[in-house]
């Protein structure tokens, strides 16, 4: 996919990103929960220019009712562009890709979520990208493990998703719009980060095994640090609710 200007000639310039990052940085990434009146849970995620929205509905009535597990939750994930997200205006409705992010949110969450505390019952989430600029799934999954927490759900951990990938032969971390475009590849991981466990690995491109070694070390590092502003973000909002009650109280 073009970029807005075209073809870089060269990603890594004396050993540094065109955005000034170290290979093993990943971009300035601000974390908010609740910012969905009407969502029972939701966050949003600024991370480098990729902004996400998500909202959690739920756990409420299956529909449709054939959907109905008698044993657990139905978790349902929804990705979706606004038309203003891309440069060019993105086509609105379901594609190809994502419907396969919608499905690879799903496999990313659902390990994290006490589904089977829940039974007969679907959890909606859905995350609307307003400005993508590589690393959406990511930043998708990440921000809506934060919504899901937010919306009260129990959770075994919190999941962040976070990419590694190639450029000019160097091992990088999250890519931004032209290392993506034009990178050599790209290997998107989730991990729940209190016990390490991995509930997503993709990879496009081609890697030696050291390489997806490294990939997997400093995806795992960064989790950690995100980790931390996904709990921030959450126990920001618990402490603003909390002020607000106080304030309630004093007032009546
Ligand atoms: P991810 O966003 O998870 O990296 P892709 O690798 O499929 O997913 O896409 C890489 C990037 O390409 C997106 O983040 C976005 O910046 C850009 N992109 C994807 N789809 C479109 C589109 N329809 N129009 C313009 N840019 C797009």
């Amino acid at each position: 996919m073009g970029g807005k200007f075209g073809a870089p000639e060269k990603l890594i310039v004396n050993g540094k990103r065109l955005d000034g990052r170290k290979f093993d940085e990943f971009r300035p990434t601000v974390i908010k929960a609740g910012v969905v009146q009407n969502a029972d849970g939701s966050a949003m995620i600024i991370q480098g220019e990729t902004k996400i929205t998500v909202a959690v509905y739920g756990p409420r009535e299956v529909f449709p009712k054939h959907l109905t597990d008698a044993a657990k939750a139905y978790l349902s994930c929804k990705y979706d562009m606004a038309a203003f997200s891309t440069p060019e205006r993105s086509r609105p409705g379901a594609s190809r890709r994502s419907t396969e992010i919608s499905k690879i949110m799903r496999d990313a969450l659902a390990p994290a979520i006490f589904l089977e505390k829940y039974p007969k019952t679907k959890i909606d989430v859905y995350a609307e990208v307003t400005n993508a600029n590589a690393g959406t799934r990511c930043a998708a999954i990440t921000a809506a493990a934060v919504a899901l927490a937010d919306a009260g759900i129990e959770m075994r951990d919190l999941v962040v998703a976070i990419a590694s990938g190639k450029a000019d032969g160097k091992v990088i971390l999250d890519m931004n719009e032209p290392e993506d475009n034009y990178g050599e590849a790209d290997m998107p991981m989730a991990i729940m980060p209190r016990t390490g466990e991995i509930t997503l690995l993709q990879m496009d491109g081609e890697l030696t095994k050291e390489e997806v070694q490294k990939m997997i070390e400093q995806n795992i590092v960064a989790s950690r640090e995100i980790y931390e502003l996904q709990k921030k973000a959450l126990q920001d909002k618990y402490s603003a609710e909390k002020s607000m009650h106080m304030g309630d109280e004093q007032n009546g």
